[in-house]
């Protein structure tokens, strides 16, 4: 069973029913063929530099096999797509060999980050793996209980202090709590309000200072959550928080919520990070490790 497929409806007939339209339609690949292919895979996010890379690629291979059929493109379009979104990819979760893993979330007020934490609690509690969470967004008001609520609703602790405290403060604790608990994974909230960036950069550095100061060989992953309705935003996005806090991951959420998940692919190649998971839903198990070759099978099912 594909796991994308029911999450990624919207973004499949968006790609896939508009290709296949277009094929049924102009029946043999010309240039006004390739003109409309662009304009499909840009209007569902991919991303022009990317959009031109793929179609010059599909070009040449079409000339080596010499294809004039446009029923035959699909799959070498498929193929294509794989090839990109695997290049240099990373396997899965980075994990510490022994000890506590530590994973930094980061990206701005809304895109899902605390519920992406809740979930992969969940997802590690199910694997019998003892989890801590870290409050690490003191700012935004309610930030804290709603880390608590997701606490409550998959039984896991939440380290914390007062709203407005400085978060460094409390990854000093977490850490403290998780090493001497000896938790397997620590997951940490950090703020994302975007006015002032400056400082919100200034903060995360300093709390990936304390983490790497306090457990040598952490943060294993600093994860910037990025929300696939916003499309080329979160790609713009992932360049203000990619240059300067250590981005080591991408998780894109609401997949499930927009027709343009072509985002994924513009963030692989436009970005040489891996999308180490993907937000397919709301609730606590619509998280997937992302998977390249199935996200573009259930994109052309
Ligand atoms: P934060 O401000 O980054 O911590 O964002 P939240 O975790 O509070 O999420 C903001 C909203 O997005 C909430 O209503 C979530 O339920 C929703 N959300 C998060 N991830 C997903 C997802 O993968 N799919 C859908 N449909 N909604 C999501």
């Amino acid at each position: 069973t594909n796991k994308f497929r029911e999450g990624l409806g919207k973004t499949a007939s968006a790609i896939a029913g508009k290709v296949e339209e277009l094929v049924l339609r102009r029946k043999k690949i010309d240039e006004a063929f390739y003109e409309e292919l662009e304009e499909i895979l840009i209007g569902a996010d991919v991303g022009v530099t990317t959009v031109m890379r793929l179609t010059d690629e599909l070009r040449e291979e079409v000339r080596k096999r010499k294809i004039e059929d446009a029923s035959d493109l699909q799959p070498i379009l498929s193929e294509k797509l794989v090839a990109l979104l695997r290049e240099g990819a990373d396997e899965g979760l980075r994990m510490a060999e022994s000890g506590t893993t530590v994973i930094l979330f980061v990206g701005v007020n809304g895109v899902g980050k605390t519920t992406t934490i809740g979930k992969l609690a969940h997802r590690f509690k199910s694997e019998g793996k003892s989890v801590l969470m870290a409050a690490g967004d003191t700012f935004r008001a309610g930030a804290i209980d709603q880390l608590e609520e997701w606490g409550r609703r998959v039984g896991v602790e939440v380290v914390k202090q007062q709203p407005g405290a400085d978060p460094a403060a409390v990854m000093y604790d977490a850490i403290r709590a998780a090493k001497q608990r000896g938790v397997d994974v620590l997951l940490c909230d950090t703020a994302g309000r975007l006015q002032n960036k400056t400082n919100l950069m200034e903060e995360l550095n300093k709390i990936y200072r304390v983490i790497q100061r306090e457990m040598p060989g952490a943060p294993h992953e600093v994860l910037l959550v990025l929300d696939a309705t916003t499309g080329q935003n979160a790609l713009s996005q992932a360049k203000l928080f990619g240059e300067k806090s250590g981005v080591t991951g991408i998780v894109l959420t609401k997949l499930d919520s927009t027709a343009k998940g072509g985002i994924v692919v513009a963030i692989r190649s436009e970005l040489k990070l891996p999308v180490k998971l993907v937000g397919l839903g709301e609730k606590m198990d619509d998280l997937q490790e992302f998977d390249a070759e199935q996200f573009v099978h259930a994109l052309f099912a």
